[in-house]
């Protein structure tokens, strides 16, 4: 039986990989939906490619055109559309959406009892907390999309998570890792987007060169694991051979190796416990010869220190912290601000915040507005 995906974010980096993925497996994956942004052109592409009768995209404008384009397909659109497609008729959702936007659409899944692979780790640093509360009420789990997520998820396979000792979640320090915070003043947008290791979309890149991705990280590993922050550590690799590890009781320590390739977790996620051939050449570790870690510094990157920090708190904070940071980076993206300035943006956020509780899809709401609306009067100010 063939797995059927509906897949979110198909036009972005995640979303190309798991096509990619998909169309080397015809005879175990089948696309059945699927919703892009702006990019129309890759939702015309994907038609080319597949006889879809429906999918989604952002703008109204673009739904109708595209609806006159295709007469006997279903054209959604919006936060609605990506909401109708998520609860539609599938097995998997590849939830590849960038931000805050992910939220709704996966929480939308699994009320509707579906599986859900998940790209979209803001997902988890908002709103971890009614996520699991949902997914224990339907009697669902989520598979990790992300590279460390993936290898921990691998690594957990056959072992007892009471025999865990601590997450170690590898990280590459981005593409300034080499530069001290004075020289940060002066970056540019295109030296933050070239990336030493990984080919990824802009803001996670951005995200990853002030290691707030990092932080991310810890936050969605805690709830994807149910493990707690004290038990989570972070390690700089800057080889990123070595995609994260599981130390267990006995000292032993797992580890997930191989090439920086999303197509791997993207695949496993939608395999597992399966494993399938991947077009890949293997890992050559004597040619990659050797392999550093060290501790990360946390005056050197403070945003990885604030997301354990806000985790910790729990409530309102890791939200407010989000919505920030997507106004931020995406202010830096639009040469708006500086890069150091979106550190103290998401710092400032954090520490402002009033505390609130995070009992409901409306505190959720209430949380990402007053980050966002915090963090677009601070770039206001700097205009
Ligand atoms: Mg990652």
């Amino acid at each position: 039986m063939k797995k059927r995906i509906a897949l979110l974010g198909a036009s972005g980096s995640i979303g190309r990989q798991t096509i990619n993925v998909i169309t080397q497996h015809p005879d175990l994956f089948e696309l059945v939906s699927f919703g892009v942004g702006k990019n129309i052109d890759a939702a015309r592409n994907i038609l080319k490619q597949f006889d879809l009768p429906v999918f989604a995209v952002e703008r109204e404008e673009d739904a109708e055109l595209l609806a006159k384009e295709y007469p006997d397909k279903t054209v959604l659109c919006g936060e609605e559309g990506l909401l109708e497609l998520a609860r539609g008729d599938y097995d998997v959702l590849v939830n590849a959406l960038v931000g805050f936007a992910g939220f709704a659409p996966t929480l939308a899944a699994i009320e509707s009892d579906h599986e859900v692979a998940l790209a979209n780790k803001e997902t988890l640093v908002c709103g971890g907390e009614l996520i699991n509360r949902a997914l224990a009420l339907h009697g669902k789990s989520l598979v990790p999309i992300d590279s460390e997520h993936s290898a921990i998820f691998q690594c957990l396979q056959g072992n007892r998570m009471r025999q865990l000792k601590r997450l170690i979640i590898t990280a590459s320090g981005g593409s300034f890792r080499n530069k001290t915070r004075d020289e940060l003043q002066s970056v540019t947008v295109e030296e933050a987007l070239a990336h030493p290791n990984w080919s990824m979309g802009a803001k996670i890149t951005i995200d990853s060169a002030t290691m707030m991705n990092k932080g991310f990280e810890v936050t969605e590993a805690h709830w994807l694991f149910n493990v707690p922050f004290e038990k989570i550590d972070v390690l700089m690799h800057p080889e990123s051979i070595v995609h994260s590890m599981v130390e267990y009781v006995d000292q032993s320590v797992m580890a997930q190796l191989g090439s920086p390739d999303m197509r791997l977790p993207i695949q496993y996620a939608l395999s597992w416990p399966n494993r399938l051939p991947l077009d890949e050449p293997p890992l050559d570790l004597a040619k990659v010869g050797t392999l550093h870690f060290s501790e990360p510094d946390l005056e050197r990157f403070p945003l990885l220190g604030l997301a354990y920090e806000a985790g910790r708190k729990g409530g309102n904070l890791s939200a407010v912290m989000n919505a920030a940071n997507e106004v931020a980076n995406a202010a830096f993206r639009n040469h708006e601000i500086p890069f150091p300035m979106i550190e103290t943006i998401v710092i400032g956020a954090v520490n402002e915040a009033p505390f609130e509780e995070l009992n409901s899809v409306d505190d959720l709401i209430r949380a990402n507005a007053w980050g966002d609306g915090y963090a677009r009067e601070h770039v206001r100010k700097l205009n």
